[in-house]
């Protein structure tokens, strides 16, 4: 399938190249600097990818050696899978936020040490045959996270000089701890990455010493402040009500947190009884690490508010609520007046 490329407005264009997943596409963006293009994402690591971002080139009249900075939203495969072959191609300036290039090392380190988690799994209440098939899904996942050499650090907050202005970075941990969202405050578009979904909501995941949630949900406040007329993400289509997004996305979350609450009140207790019961026991092995990990990054936060506490017995954590009586239903559990 060759990159399906559309002009956003001049000097700005989404290429979206195919992602053999769940989400069947990635959009990588292209913009135009005074001399040269700049690129946001690269696509996952596979033939089919390359292929798709080599002919949409082509068909933009763009060299590789014509791209002269390549900006990373996060570390994610889907978007960093290609760079190394991309840089090497154009020999462009590769920019990332400092603390995903430490994420994206020591994940591309665990990946020699798949079994380096299993203890997690072992807290986290997972049966040894689980936790077996589990790592084994996952050992291909973790290989496509690789070291990048050369990779430039920023912090957010700099301003990049493109066709279409001033393009801002801004640091919005959550769904990565080091993810970047780019504003472009002339023309008020936001080039959201993975922060921002229409459709769907990010997966937040624990992070070892991290509340992952809290992070994500101050900045999602943090974007839901700049003036916004069109958000192009990464994964569908643009949109233009970023507010009503954002709303919906912690709504998303307030009712996961009443769920959870309720489930620990009444019946699951270690995090992966709490995720058979949220996702009724039919996940697949590498769905399932997903769900573990989305329920940690609650339980993280629900604990660092008071509102549930754990204790390890023989090393599992059992999990129970700090208040006994009536828990919110679902969708009713106020979530931003937590946020501090
Ligand atoms: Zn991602
Ligand atoms: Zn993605």
């Amino acid at each position: 399938m060759p990159g399906t490329v559309t002009e956003i407005q001049p000097g700005l264009w989404r290429i979206r190249l195919p992602f053999n997943f769940e989400l069947n596409h990635i959009n990588v963006h292209l913009l135009r600097l005074e001399k040269g293009y700049l690129l946001v994402d690269c696509g996952i690591g596979t033939e089919a990818c390359f292929a798709a971002l080599e002919s949409a080139l082509a068909a933009l009249g763009v060299e590789w050696t014509e791209i002269k900075v390549v900006v990373l939203t996060h570390c994610h495969p889907d978007h960093v899978g290609l760079a190394p072959r991309v840089l090497e191609l154009s020999r462009a300036r590769a920019l990332m936020h400092a603390v995903e290039i430490r994420h994206l090392h020591s994940v591309a380190d665990w990946a020699d040490h798949p079994e380096a988690m299993d203890g997690k799994l072992i807290e986290w209440g997972v049966p040894e045959d689980r936790i077996h098939e589990i790592t084994k899904a996952f050992v291909n996942v973790r290989r496509s996270f690789q070291r990048l050499e050369k990779v430039e650090a920023l912090g957010g907050g700099e301003v990049l000089y493109t066709g279409i202005g001033p393009l801002e970075t801004v640091w919005t941990p959550g769904h990565s701890p080091g993810h970047l969202c780019l504003y472009a405050s002339r023309d008020q578009l936001l080039l959201s990455g993975d922060h921002v979904l229409p459709s769907i909501t990010p997966n937040i995941a624990w992070m070892p010493e991290a509340d992952s949630l809290a992070d994500y949900l101050r900045a999602l406040d943090q974007v839901s402040t700049l003036k916004v007329k069109t958000v192009l993400p990464s994964h569908g289509d643009p949109f233009t009500d970023l507010a009503g997004r954002t709303r919906e996305t912690v709504a998303h979350h307030e009712s996961r947190c009443g769920q959870i609450l309720r489930v620990v009140a009444e019946e699951g207790h270690t995090p992966h009884e709490i995720a058979g019961h949220l996702w009724r026991n039919t996940l697949s092995p590498f769905q399932q690490r997903f769900a573990l990990f989305e329920v940690m990054a609650h339980m993280v936060y629900l604990e660092r508010r008071g509102q549930v506490v754990h204790e390890l017995l023989g090393g599992v954590g059992h999990w129970s609520c700090v208040q006994h009586g009536t828990f919110p239903s679902a969708g009713a559990y106020q979530m931003r007046r937590m946020v501090p």
